[in-house]
């Protein structure tokens, strides 16, 4: 077991030394348990949020959940959220209880927490677990805690927060839970959008995201209805031993666990089945489906409430994913001027895992984008010039040039066109009688 943070362990002391029962609870004893480091801590108590806030004075106290009895202890630097112990009442909107009571019962706390390996408590020196968290934590199993069916009915999110943990922890879902998740589906509708993308975004960066999205299809089509048709839809093509579907969840599989990546990967080829044609020869093909991808990819994104720019950097990547990157320095310096570095890189990464997932990659198309990257780490390593900021001449030489307005940008634009791809030198000399001679604006 990883210790824990020794001020979070002070805070307990200090609460259970002022009379109170105090313990850890939640993530972060799962986390110490399983070997890790717990990313942020969470103490419940028996004490009042005003009784929190006295005891633990000196030390900053922010009243981040007061309604619910949550206060932020900030206890030699380290955030704490203390909560008091909570009873939930009946539940009748599927989403919060209608009433929250509190309780001097560190056990009537856990009992309303989702998950088994989540509802054990470190009360300083004891481990409290009593829904069997340590033993699913060794057999890898998320489990709810009491009668699942109940469970999911009182609050739909937890469907999603069990497929985001079997994700993230690599856990399989015990059957009975995974059979109530799957009967509860219809009740998301009750959960705002955000909360669900918000643990969807967490399962997508799972390292179980791919084993979770297809032994849960019925999951993943409720979540993303957009991927629905790609399921089990047979590509007809030599190239492709997978159905849409299979393909680009082994496509996500492949790209780095970042948001942006993993929601592109997924939906990179979620306009296939609309673009669908067969040959004479009985082959299917695709035309136009990154155009189409990118377009459905954004209409979902955006239900969604996906930030902007996750969802503008997603989409671009979507529609970009055939791009034809040839390995010569003048294809690569044009592509990593107009996307950007960052976005450069993370098309690479998606080109390739795409390939990767189709089926064994012919050798020489796996070589070509390897070449692509080299060729771009040396370019990048040159210092060349690949935004305006790097531009030998800028707005005021314009300006001076007589340009005005958009014809401003333009003109330099079209410099820095031809100096990243090596056909000017970036030169002012050289630079400034060419912006002389830029088309002027229209005089009206
Ligand atoms: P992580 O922070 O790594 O995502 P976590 O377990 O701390 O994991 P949180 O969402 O921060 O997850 O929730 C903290 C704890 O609160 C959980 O461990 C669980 O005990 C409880 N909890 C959170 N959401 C729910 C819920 N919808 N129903 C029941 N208990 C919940
Ligand atoms: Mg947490």
């Amino acid at each position: 077991m990883t210790e824990f943070d020794p001020r979070a362990l002070a805070l307990v002391r200090r609460l259970q030394g002022a009379g109170h029962r105090a313990a850890l609870v939640g993530g972060c004893v799962r986390d110490a348990l399983l070997g890790l480091a717990p990313h942020d801590y969470d103490c419940a108590c028996s004490a009042l949020p005003e009784e929190v806030m006295a005891i633990c004075a000196p030390f900053p106290v922010h009243p981040t959940g007061l309604r619910h009895g949550t206060v932020t202890v900030v206890w030699d630097g380290l955030p704490v959220e203390v909560t008091t112990f909570r009873r939930e009442g009946a539940y009748t909107d599927h989403r919060r209880p209608d009433r929250v009571d509190f309780t001097q019962s560190l056990e009537e706390d856990l009992a309303r927490r989702d998950f088994t390996v989540n509802a054990m408590a470190w009360e300083g020196d004891t481990l409290v677990d009593r829904f069997g968290g340590q033993s699913d934590l060794v057999r890898q199993v998320i489990r709810c805690v009491g009668q699942p069916e109940r469970r999911f009915q009182e609050d739909a999110l937890r469907i999603v927060r069990a497929l985001r943990f079997s994700a993230q922890l690599d856990f399989s879902i015990s059957p009975d839970t995974a059979d109530a998740l799957l009967s509860a589906l219809p009740l998301l509708s009750h959960v705002a959008q955000e909360r669900i993308t918000g643990e969807l975004i967490r399962l997508l960066q799972g390292p179980g995201a791919g084993r979770v999205l297809l032994d849960y299809p019925q999951a993943a089509a409720r979540l993303l209805p957009e991927l629905a048709p790609a399921m089990g839809f047979d590509q007809r093509n030599p190239h492709h031993i997978f159905d849409v579907y299979t393909h680009s969840v082994r496509t996500m599989e492949g790209v780095s666990p970042t948001p942006v990546l993993r929601l592109a990967a997924l939906l990179h080829d979620v306009g296939k089945p609309d673009t669908f044609t067969l040959d004479q020869d009985g082959v299917g093909h695709f035309y136009g489906h990154q155009e189409r991808s990118a377009a459905i990819a954004l209409e979902t994104l955006t239900r969604l409430r996906v930030d902007h720019a996750t969802r503008d950097g997603a989409v671009r990547l979507i529609g970009l994913h055939s791009l034809p990157l040839t390995p010569t320095p003048r294809v690569v310096r044009r592509w990593l001027r107009r996307l950007g570095e960052g976005p450069f890189f993370q098309l690479l990464e998606l080109q390739r895992a795409d390939r990767a997932a189709c089926a064994p990659a012919p050798a020489a198309e796996e070589d070509s984008l390897a070449q692509v990257e080299a060729m771009a780490r040396d370019i990048l390593a040159q210092a060349p010039c690949l935004t305006l900021k790097d531009l030998a001449v800028n707005g005021r030489d314009a300006l001076a040039a007589g340009l005005e307005g958009p014809a401003i940008g333009a003109a330099l634009n079209a410099l820095l066109e031809q100096v990243a791809e090596g056909e000017l030198v970036n030169d002012r000399a050289v630079l400034l009688p060419l912006l002389a001679q830029s088309p002027q604006p229209p005089r009206e």
